[in-house]
């Protein structure tokens, strides 16, 4: 084939496949507000079938069991549209601007439970150590084991490298930092992800060291940060959520660790949240603590009772509040025994290896950032191993997605240890 046909079969094959977004889009706006019991006009809004015109459009070839498969990803200034053309059982649409994501197969019953295509979600880890101290002392719950020891950081060339080997339905990237001023490259980071790749940076901070010019950018790129709080300096975290705030409301969500251990601390924050001391917080997220790195020495025992208290506590004050995925099945196994089983759909079980990914600093890929030193996890490299993506996503990390996440944690056996069940 000649230069010239070659140009015009693959814009043949574009202009197809903007039909058959066409197609697909129409058929997903039908299922998500006729057929779906939670349709939400935010995840649709701005993006119309005439916006597909100026969209970046890439087609994949994928093969699961035997089963070839045709995948399109949309990628607008607003929205990212993904669908697997051939059988139509995957649609994702992603609002850039208001972060709302949905995922769904042809019907309800047939919702996928991971991406054939690859990750939509990436924790990309850049910087080991050179923390910031929060009011004096390093972090006790830290499972990185991070200190304000001399940095490791990840270059902007091997970041760039890691970030071009995922396909496109990659959507959005949390960036595991230490602090903010640690990696010289975060800022043009951050830049490259929003601007050159059209996928929405995150990351969480303590904002002991944020500065202006990273305050900017990230306002700027970002589509919202968590803000950590700790023991040891509580204001620290409240008065970086209001500045925030002051500049774009609702941009924060709080990053609080959960266990029967710290039930006073996390108390002691619900207080001053009811009593209006957290200006602009827009959700609270509950992180269990995993017996990783420096919280390994701590009680990370996760009660009903304690469960029992924050949600009713939450539910009380008004805040929103929301849990990380590891604590996905004793939320279910709480709402199940409270009567509540309405509130079960909106709790997703681990996402690792299914719908995301973990990469560290040196480039190498586990299950989930607290899978890292887990025996028995393989590990690739991205910067150094030569191996198919395909291969890789499709079949090396079957065997995570064959276990029972919603129930077992692989890493670690967090719920037999935690499941303190009220008599
Ligand atoms: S929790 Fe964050 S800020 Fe604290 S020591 Fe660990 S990486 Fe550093
Ligand atoms: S593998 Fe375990 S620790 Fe990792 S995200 Fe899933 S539930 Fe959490």
């Amino acid at each position: 084939m000649t230069a010239q046909a070659a140009t015009e079969a693959s814009k043949k094959m574009i202009d197809n496949a903007r039909s058959v977004v066409e197609v697909c889009f129409n058929e997903y706006v039908r299922q998500c507000f006729q057929s779906r019991s939670t349709p939400d006009p935010k995840a649709v809004k701005g993006f119309t079938p005439s916006s597909v015109k100026d969209a970046r459009i890439q087609i994949y070839r994928r093969e699961v069991d035997g089963v070839e498969s045709y995948w399109t990803v949309v990628d607008t200034d607003t929205h990212k549209f993904v669908i697997n053309a051939t059988q139509l059982d995957y649609y994702q649409i992603f609002n850039k601007t208001t972060g709302f994501n949905v995922r769904m197969g042809k019907t309800f019953e047939d919702d996928p439970s991971w991406c054939p295509l690859g990750p939509e979600i990436l924790d990309l880890e850049i910087s080991i150590n050179g923390c910031p101290r929060v009011g004096g002392a390093s972090c006790k719950f830290c499972y990185k084991n991070n200190t304000d020891k001399p940095a490791t950081n990840m270059s902007l060339a091997d970041f760039k490298k890691i970030v071009g080997k995922f396909p496109r339905n990659l959507s959005q990237i949390a960036l595991g930092i230490t602090g903010v001023q640690t990696n010289p490259d975060f800022k043009e980071m951050l830049r490259w992800l929003r601007e050159d790749m059209g996928i929405v940076p995150n990351y969480t901070l303590s904002g002991a060291d944020l500065n202006d010019e990273i305050f900017e950018a990230t306002l700027k790129y970002c589509g919202r940060v968590a803000v950590s709080v700790y023991e040891t300096d509580k204001n620290l975290c409240y008065n970086t959520i209001k500045r925030f705030n002051e500049r774009s409301p609702n941009f924060c969500n709080m990053h609080l660790i959960l266990s029967d251990y710290n039930l006073n601390f996390v108390n002691e924050v619900l207080d001053d949240i009811e009593n209006g001391k957290v200006e602009g917080l827009r959700n609270i997220v509950f992180l269990r603590c995993k017996p990783v790195g420096r919280a390994s020495k701590l009680p990370c025992d996760m009660s009903f009772e304690t469960l029992d208290k924050v949600i009713t506590r939450c539910s009380k004050i008004g805040i929103g509040y929301g849990f990380d995925s590891c604590s996905c099945g004793l939320v279910q196994d709480y709402f199940r025994e409270r009567g509540k089983p309405d509130l079960i759909k909106y709790c997703e079980p681990c996402e690792s290896s299914r719908i995301s990914g973990y990469i560290n600093t040196f480039g190498q890929y586990y299950h989930c950032s607290f899978c890292e030193h887990v025996p028995n996890f393989k590990s690739y490299n991205f910067l150094t191993d030569d191996f198919d993506f395909e291969k890789f996503w499709v079949e090396d990390c079957a065997k995570y997605r064959q276990m029972d996440t919603a129930n077992n944690c692989p890493c670690f056996k967090i719920l037999e240890n935690n499941s303190k069940k009220e008599n």
